[in-house]
Protein backbone atom coordinates (compact mmCIF):
# COMPACT_ATOMS: atom_id res chain seq x y z
CA UNK A 1 0.00 0.00 0.00
CA UNK A 2 2.82 2.57 0.33
CA UNK A 3 2.68 4.90 -1.53
CA UNK A 4 -0.72 4.79 -3.35
CA UNK A 5 -1.35 7.89 -6.01
CA UNK A 6 -4.87 8.67 -5.83
CA UNK A 7 -6.50 11.38 -8.04
CA UNK A 8 -10.14 12.76 -6.80
CA UNK A 9 -12.52 13.61 -9.62
CA UNK A 10 -15.07 15.74 -8.54
CA UNK A 11 -14.52 18.37 -5.43
CA UNK A 12 -18.26 18.27 -3.87
CA UNK A 13 -19.04 17.53 -0.27
CA UNK A 14 -18.18 13.91 -0.90
CA UNK A 15 -14.83 14.64 -2.86
CA UNK A 16 -13.23 16.90 -1.06
CA UNK A 17 -13.85 15.35 2.34
CA UNK A 18 -12.39 12.06 0.85
CA UNK A 19 -9.60 14.35 -0.63
CA UNK A 20 -9.06 15.84 3.33
CA UNK A 21 -9.06 12.47 4.73
CA UNK A 22 -6.47 11.16 2.10
CA UNK A 23 -4.24 14.28 2.74
CA UNK A 24 -4.11 12.72 6.17
CA UNK A 25 -2.75 9.92 5.97
CA UNK A 26 0.82 8.44 5.84
CA UNK A 27 0.95 5.68 3.11
CA UNK A 28 -1.89 7.47 0.49
CA UNK A 29 -0.58 10.38 -1.72
CA UNK A 30 -3.12 12.50 -3.82
CA UNK A 31 -1.44 13.65 -6.88
CA UNK A 32 -4.51 14.85 -9.09
CA UNK A 33 -7.79 16.81 -8.17
CA UNK A 34 -10.17 17.59 -10.96
CA UNK A 35 -12.95 20.18 -10.58
CA UNK A 36 -15.55 21.65 -13.10
CA UNK A 37 -16.11 24.99 -11.77
CA UNK A 38 -13.03 27.14 -13.14
CA UNK A 39 -12.95 29.42 -10.37
CA UNK A 40 -11.15 26.04 -8.77
CA UNK A 41 -9.08 25.43 -11.43
CA UNK A 42 -5.16 26.83 -10.95
CA UNK A 43 -5.92 27.06 -7.45
CA UNK A 44 -3.95 24.95 -4.77
CA UNK A 45 -6.24 21.54 -3.43
CA UNK A 46 -5.55 22.29 -0.06
CA UNK A 47 -6.49 25.85 0.10
CA UNK A 48 -9.81 24.55 -2.09
CA UNK A 49 -10.86 22.21 0.39
CA UNK A 50 -9.83 24.80 3.96
CA UNK A 51 -6.76 22.91 4.24
CA UNK A 52 -2.89 24.62 4.19
CA UNK A 53 -1.19 24.06 0.97
CA UNK A 54 -0.40 20.93 -0.39
CA UNK A 55 1.22 21.31 -3.85
CA UNK A 56 -1.24 19.62 -6.47
CA UNK A 57 -3.11 22.05 -8.27
CA UNK A 58 -6.52 21.60 -8.65
CA UNK A 59 -7.63 21.72 -12.54
CA UNK A 60 -10.71 21.13 -15.16
CA UNK A 61 -8.48 18.87 -17.97
CA UNK A 62 -8.64 15.12 -16.86
CA UNK A 63 -5.50 15.24 -19.57
CA UNK A 64 -3.51 17.68 -17.68
CA UNK A 65 -4.14 15.38 -13.89
CA UNK A 66 -3.49 12.04 -15.40
CA UNK A 67 -0.12 13.20 -16.02
CA UNK A 68 0.36 12.73 -12.37
CA UNK A 69 -0.23 8.71 -13.32
CA UNK A 70 -2.29 7.73 -10.44
CA UNK A 71 -2.77 4.19 -9.37
CA UNK A 72 -6.58 4.57 -8.43
CA UNK A 73 -9.21 7.60 -9.33
CA UNK A 74 -12.02 8.17 -7.08
CA UNK A 75 -15.17 9.49 -8.54
CA UNK A 76 -17.30 11.39 -6.99
CA UNK A 77 -19.12 13.45 -9.62
CA UNK A 78 -22.71 11.77 -10.61
CA UNK A 79 -25.14 9.34 -9.49
CA UNK A 80 -25.98 7.41 -13.02
CA UNK A 81 -23.87 4.88 -14.99
CA UNK A 82 -24.59 7.30 -18.02
CA UNK A 83 -22.65 9.92 -16.62
CA UNK A 84 -19.73 8.47 -14.86
CA UNK A 85 -18.76 6.28 -17.86
CA UNK A 86 -17.03 8.37 -19.45
CA UNK A 87 -15.21 9.50 -16.77
CA UNK A 88 -14.43 6.01 -15.69
CA UNK A 89 -13.95 4.54 -19.00
CA UNK A 90 -11.15 8.06 -19.15
CA UNK A 91 -9.65 6.89 -15.98
CA UNK A 92 -8.84 3.05 -17.26
CA UNK A 93 -7.32 4.65 -20.35
CA UNK A 94 -4.61 6.00 -18.28
CA UNK A 95 -4.24 2.78 -16.07
CA UNK A 96 -5.89 3.69 -13.09
CA UNK A 97 -7.94 1.41 -10.83
CA UNK A 98 -11.47 3.98 -9.92
CA UNK A 99 -13.66 3.41 -6.42
CA UNK A 100 -16.84 5.97 -8.01
CA UNK A 101 -19.68 6.53 -5.56
CA UNK A 102 -22.28 6.88 -8.02
CA UNK A 103 -25.21 4.78 -6.78
CA UNK A 104 -25.63 3.46 -10.08
CA UNK A 105 -22.60 1.83 -9.95
CA UNK A 106 -22.90 -0.15 -6.78
CA UNK A 107 -24.56 -2.81 -9.33
CA UNK A 108 -24.53 -1.14 -12.81
CA UNK A 109 -26.31 -3.91 -14.65
CA UNK A 110 -29.13 -2.81 -13.19
CA UNK A 111 -28.85 0.83 -14.67
CA UNK A 112 -27.38 -0.30 -17.87
CA UNK A 113 -26.23 -3.94 -18.89
CA UNK A 114 -24.47 -2.85 -22.12
CA UNK A 115 -22.72 0.13 -20.31
CA UNK A 116 -21.39 -2.04 -17.17
CA UNK A 117 -20.54 -4.93 -19.55
CA UNK A 118 -18.38 -2.23 -21.89
CA UNK A 119 -16.70 -1.05 -18.60
CA UNK A 120 -16.27 -5.08 -17.07
CA UNK A 121 -14.49 -5.34 -20.42
CA UNK A 122 -12.26 -2.33 -21.05
CA UNK A 123 -10.63 -2.78 -17.18
CA UNK A 124 -10.18 -6.41 -17.94
CA UNK A 125 -8.33 -5.37 -20.94
CA UNK A 126 -6.62 -3.10 -19.34
CA UNK A 127 -5.64 -4.89 -16.04
CA UNK A 128 -7.41 -2.84 -13.36
CA UNK A 129 -9.91 -2.85 -11.18
CA UNK A 130 -13.26 -1.11 -10.95
CA UNK A 131 -15.98 -0.71 -8.10
CA UNK A 132 -18.86 1.23 -7.15
CA UNK A 133 -19.33 1.73 -2.95
CA UNK A 134 -20.99 4.10 -0.49
CA UNK A 135 -22.65 4.39 2.51
CA UNK A 136 -26.57 3.83 0.60
CA UNK A 137 -26.37 1.46 -2.11
CA UNK A 138 -22.99 0.02 -1.35
CA UNK A 139 -23.07 -0.63 2.53
CA UNK A 140 -26.14 -0.63 4.92
CA UNK A 141 -28.77 -2.10 2.69
CA UNK A 142 -27.11 -4.35 1.18
CA UNK A 143 -23.38 -5.24 1.83
CA UNK A 144 -23.85 -5.39 5.62
CA UNK A 145 -27.45 -7.46 5.33
CA UNK A 146 -25.19 -9.87 2.95
CA UNK A 147 -22.83 -10.74 5.85
CA UNK A 148 -25.15 -10.73 8.29
CA UNK A 149 -27.15 -13.88 5.92
CA UNK A 150 -23.29 -15.50 6.76
CA UNK A 151 -24.83 -16.99 9.92
CA UNK A 152 -28.13 -18.22 8.46
CA UNK A 153 -28.29 -21.55 6.98
CA UNK A 154 -31.65 -20.42 5.38
CA UNK A 155 -32.63 -17.27 4.22
CA UNK A 156 -36.50 -16.64 3.69
CA UNK A 157 -37.28 -12.97 3.63
CA UNK A 158 -34.80 -9.97 4.26
CA UNK A 159 -36.28 -6.15 5.56
CA UNK A 160 -33.92 -3.17 5.58
CA UNK A 161 -34.82 -0.22 7.13
CA UNK A 162 -32.72 3.27 6.91
CA UNK A 163 -34.62 6.10 8.61
CA UNK A 164 -31.99 9.15 8.51
CA UNK A 165 -32.05 12.64 8.95
CA UNK A 166 -31.64 14.60 5.86
CA UNK A 167 -31.05 17.98 7.65
CA UNK A 168 -27.28 18.12 6.70
CA UNK A 169 -27.78 17.96 3.32
CA UNK A 170 -27.79 21.18 0.66
CA UNK A 171 -30.36 21.63 -1.70
CA UNK A 172 -29.80 19.23 -4.45
CA UNK A 173 -30.94 16.75 -2.01
CA UNK A 174 -33.73 19.08 -0.83
CA UNK A 175 -35.26 19.08 -3.95
CA UNK A 176 -34.60 15.34 -5.46
CA UNK A 177 -36.70 14.49 -2.08
CA UNK A 178 -39.14 17.29 -2.50
CA UNK A 179 -38.56 18.64 1.14
CA UNK A 180 -40.16 21.82 2.05
CA UNK A 181 -43.02 21.53 -1.26
CA UNK A 182 -46.76 21.47 -0.90
CA UNK A 183 -48.11 17.76 -1.35
CA UNK A 184 -49.61 18.55 -4.41
CA UNK A 185 -45.88 20.06 -5.95
CA UNK A 186 -44.80 16.83 -4.41
CA UNK A 187 -47.00 14.43 -6.49
CA UNK A 188 -46.27 16.99 -9.69
CA UNK A 189 -42.10 16.46 -9.24
CA UNK A 190 -43.05 12.64 -9.24
CA UNK A 191 -44.67 12.74 -12.46
CA UNK A 192 -42.19 15.29 -13.92
CA UNK A 193 -38.99 13.18 -12.35
CA UNK A 194 -37.37 16.27 -10.63
CA UNK A 195 -38.35 14.46 -7.40
CA UNK A 196 -36.80 10.99 -6.93
CA UNK A 197 -36.64 10.09 -3.24
CA UNK A 198 -33.36 7.38 -3.03
CA UNK A 199 -30.88 5.75 -5.87
CA UNK A 200 -29.83 2.60 -5.34
CA UNK A 201 -33.15 0.04 -4.14
CA UNK A 202 -32.60 -1.30 -7.82
CA UNK A 203 -28.98 -1.72 -7.22
CA UNK A 204 -28.70 -2.74 -3.75
CA UNK A 205 -31.94 -5.55 -4.46
CA UNK A 206 -30.07 -7.16 -7.04
CA UNK A 207 -26.49 -6.74 -5.10
CA UNK A 208 -28.55 -9.53 -2.74
CA UNK A 209 -30.29 -11.26 -5.01
CA UNK A 210 -26.39 -12.02 -6.99
CA UNK A 211 -24.81 -12.56 -3.83
CA UNK A 212 -27.57 -14.98 -2.51
CA UNK A 213 -28.26 -16.90 -5.88
CA UNK A 214 -31.97 -15.33 -5.82
CA UNK A 215 -33.38 -14.76 -9.36
CA UNK A 216 -35.42 -11.78 -8.94
CA UNK A 217 -38.16 -11.33 -11.25
CA UNK A 218 -40.02 -7.98 -10.06
CA UNK A 219 -39.08 -4.95 -8.15
CA UNK A 220 -42.03 -3.03 -7.23
CA UNK A 221 -40.79 0.88 -5.79
CA UNK A 222 -43.08 3.53 -3.69
CA UNK A 223 -42.73 6.65 -2.85
CA UNK A 224 -45.16 9.21 -0.55
CA UNK A 225 -44.22 12.44 1.08
CA UNK A 226 -43.91 12.33 4.96
CA UNK A 227 -45.88 15.11 5.47
CA UNK A 228 -44.78 17.43 8.61
CA UNK A 229 -47.21 18.20 11.40
CA UNK A 230 -44.43 20.43 12.72
CA UNK A 231 -42.25 23.52 11.76
CA UNK A 232 -39.09 21.97 10.62
CA UNK A 233 -35.77 24.06 9.96
CA UNK A 234 -32.39 23.54 8.62
CA UNK A 235 -29.73 25.80 7.40
CA UNK A 236 -31.07 25.27 3.81
CA UNK A 237 -34.75 24.97 4.33
CA UNK A 238 -38.08 25.41 6.68
CA UNK A 239 -40.52 23.28 6.35
CA UNK A 240 -43.70 24.93 7.56
CA UNK A 241 -46.62 22.27 9.29
CA UNK A 242 -48.39 20.64 6.12
CA UNK A 243 -45.93 21.24 3.46
CA UNK A 244 -43.27 17.79 3.00
CA UNK A 245 -40.83 17.05 5.17
CA UNK A 246 -39.21 13.81 3.13
CA UNK A 247 -40.33 11.09 1.53
CA UNK A 248 -41.18 7.34 1.98
CA UNK A 249 -39.49 5.27 -0.64
CA UNK A 250 -39.86 1.39 -0.59
CA UNK A 251 -38.88 -1.35 -2.82
CA UNK A 252 -40.24 -5.08 -2.68
CA UNK A 253 -38.69 -7.28 -4.36
CA UNK A 254 -39.80 -10.58 -5.86
CA UNK A 255 -38.33 -14.00 -6.52
CA UNK A 256 -40.78 -16.86 -7.88
CA UNK A 257 -43.77 -14.50 -7.77
CA UNK A 258 -42.79 -14.58 -3.51
CA UNK A 259 -41.33 -11.05 -2.02
CA UNK A 260 -38.36 -11.74 -0.58
CA UNK A 261 -36.64 -8.58 -0.01
CA UNK A 262 -38.95 -5.32 1.66
CA UNK A 263 -36.36 -2.33 1.81
CA UNK A 264 -37.41 1.17 3.45
CA UNK A 265 -35.99 4.49 3.67
CA UNK A 266 -37.72 6.82 4.60
CA UNK A 267 -36.06 10.04 4.20
CA UNK A 268 -36.54 13.11 5.45
CA UNK A 269 -35.31 16.42 7.96
CA UNK A 270 -35.17 16.63 11.53
CA UNK A 271 -37.28 13.56 11.88
CA UNK A 272 -37.04 13.87 16.39
CA UNK A 273 -38.92 17.07 15.51
CA UNK A 274 -42.15 14.62 15.88
CA UNK A 275 -40.03 11.98 17.87
CA UNK A 276 -39.43 9.52 15.22
CA UNK A 277 -35.52 8.07 15.89
CA UNK A 278 -33.20 7.34 13.30
CA UNK A 279 -31.65 4.50 12.42
CA UNK A 280 -30.78 1.57 10.57
CA UNK A 281 -32.88 -1.81 10.78
CA UNK A 282 -32.07 -4.86 9.36
CA UNK A 283 -34.28 -8.50 9.83
CA UNK A 284 -33.31 -11.55 8.70
CA UNK A 285 -36.46 -13.79 8.47
CA UNK A 286 -34.13 -17.25 8.51
CA UNK A 287 -32.67 -20.22 10.56
CA UNK A 288 -31.33 -18.69 12.86
CA UNK A 289 -33.79 -15.24 12.98
CA UNK A 290 -31.54 -12.27 12.51
CA UNK A 291 -32.36 -8.89 13.83
CA UNK A 292 -30.03 -5.86 13.85
CA UNK A 293 -30.65 -2.60 14.62
CA UNK A 294 -28.06 0.70 15.04
CA UNK A 295 -29.71 3.69 16.50
CA UNK A 296 -28.65 6.08 15.95
CA UNK A 297 -28.26 5.79 12.14
CA UNK A 298 -24.57 5.63 10.36
CA UNK A 299 -24.39 8.88 9.64
CA UNK A 300 -24.38 8.78 5.59
CA UNK A 301 -21.58 11.28 4.82
CA UNK A 302 -18.57 10.20 6.63
CA UNK A 303 -19.85 6.55 6.40
CA UNK A 304 -19.69 7.30 2.31
CA UNK A 305 -15.96 9.39 2.44
CA UNK A 306 -14.45 6.46 4.84
CA UNK A 307 -15.84 3.24 2.99
CA UNK A 308 -15.08 5.14 -0.46
CA UNK A 309 -11.31 5.41 1.19
CA UNK A 310 -11.44 2.47 3.21
CA UNK A 311 -11.56 0.18 0.00
CA UNK A 312 -8.92 1.80 -1.50
CA UNK A 313 -6.22 -1.38 -0.69
CA UNK A 314 -9.06 -4.17 -1.47
CA UNK A 315 -9.45 -2.29 -4.87
CA UNK A 316 -5.94 -2.03 -5.61
CA UNK A 317 -5.36 -5.92 -4.87
CA UNK A 318 -8.80 -7.14 -6.17
CA UNK A 319 -9.34 -8.89 -9.48
CA UNK A 320 -9.58 -7.35 -12.80
CA UNK A 321 -12.91 -6.33 -14.25
CA UNK A 322 -15.77 -4.07 -12.81
CA UNK A 323 -16.38 -5.49 -9.28
CA UNK A 324 -19.38 -5.14 -6.37
CA UNK A 325 -18.77 -4.35 -2.82
CA UNK A 326 -20.05 -8.54 -2.60
CA UNK A 327 -17.02 -9.62 -4.56
CA UNK A 328 -14.57 -8.31 -2.59
CA UNK A 329 -13.12 -9.21 0.94
CA UNK A 330 -14.99 -7.43 3.92
CA UNK A 331 -14.41 -3.84 4.10
CA UNK A 332 -12.77 -2.93 6.83
CA UNK A 333 -11.63 0.20 8.96
CA UNK A 334 -7.98 0.97 8.33
CA UNK A 335 -6.16 2.51 11.50
CA UNK A 336 -3.19 2.32 9.44
CA UNK A 337 -4.44 3.81 6.54
CA UNK A 338 -6.41 6.98 8.28
CA UNK A 339 -5.13 8.80 10.91
CA UNK A 340 -7.27 10.61 13.08
CA UNK A 341 -6.32 14.39 13.53
P1 LIG B 1 -21.95 17.43 -4.81
O1 LIG B 1 -23.03 17.95 -5.68
O2 LIG B 1 -21.61 18.16 -3.54
O3 LIG B 1 -20.58 17.31 -5.64
C1 LIG B 1 -20.43 16.82 -6.94
C2 LIG B 1 -19.24 17.57 -7.52
O4 LIG B 1 -18.84 16.98 -8.75
C3 LIG B 1 -19.56 19.06 -7.80
O5 LIG B 1 -18.57 19.86 -7.20
C4 LIG B 1 -19.49 19.13 -9.33
O6 LIG B 1 -19.03 20.40 -9.76
C5 LIG B 1 -18.48 18.03 -9.62
N1 LIG B 1 -18.50 17.53 -10.99
C6 LIG B 1 -19.57 17.17 -11.73
N2 LIG B 1 -19.15 16.78 -12.97
C7 LIG B 1 -17.80 16.90 -12.97
C8 LIG B 1 -16.80 16.65 -13.93
N3 LIG B 1 -17.11 16.22 -15.17
N4 LIG B 1 -15.51 16.89 -13.62
C9 LIG B 1 -15.18 17.34 -12.39
N5 LIG B 1 -16.08 17.60 -11.43
C10 LIG B 1 -17.39 17.37 -11.72
O7 LIG B 1 -22.33 15.92 -4.49
P2 LIG B 1 -21.68 14.97 -3.38
O8 LIG B 1 -22.51 15.04 -2.15
O9 LIG B 1 -20.22 15.21 -3.30
O10 LIG B 1 -21.94 13.53 -4.05
C11 LIG B 1 -21.36 13.18 -5.29
C12 LIG B 1 -22.19 12.08 -5.96
O11 LIG B 1 -22.14 10.92 -5.14
C13 LIG B 1 -23.68 12.47 -6.07
O12 LIG B 1 -24.18 12.01 -7.30
C14 LIG B 1 -24.32 11.75 -4.91
O13 LIG B 1 -25.68 11.45 -5.15
C15 LIG B 1 -23.46 10.49 -4.81
N6 LIG B 1 -23.44 9.93 -3.45
C16 LIG B 1 -23.56 8.59 -3.30
C17 LIG B 1 -23.55 8.03 -2.03
C18 LIG B 1 -23.70 6.54 -1.86
O14 LIG B 1 -24.03 6.12 -0.74
N7 LIG B 1 -23.46 5.72 -2.86
C19 LIG B 1 -23.41 8.84 -0.90
C20 LIG B 1 -23.23 10.22 -1.09
C21 LIG B 1 -23.24 10.75 -2.37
Amino acid sequence: MSGVKVLIWGLGAMGSGMARMLLSTENVRVVGAIAQRSEKAGRDLGEVIGLSPVGVKVTTDPDVAFRSKPDLALIATHSSVKEVAPQIKYALKEHADVITIAEEMAYPWAASEELANEIDRFARKQGNTVLGTGINPGFILDTLIIALTGICRDVRHIHGKRVNNLAPFGPTVMRTQGVGVTPEEFAAGLESGEIVGHIGFRQSVMLIGRALGWEIDDIVEEREPIISRVERKTEYVTVAPGKVAGCRHTARAYSGGKEVIFLEHPQQVCPEDEGVKTGDYITIDGDPPVRMAIEPEIPGGIGTMAIAVNMIPLVINGPRGLVTMADLPVPRGLPGLIKSH
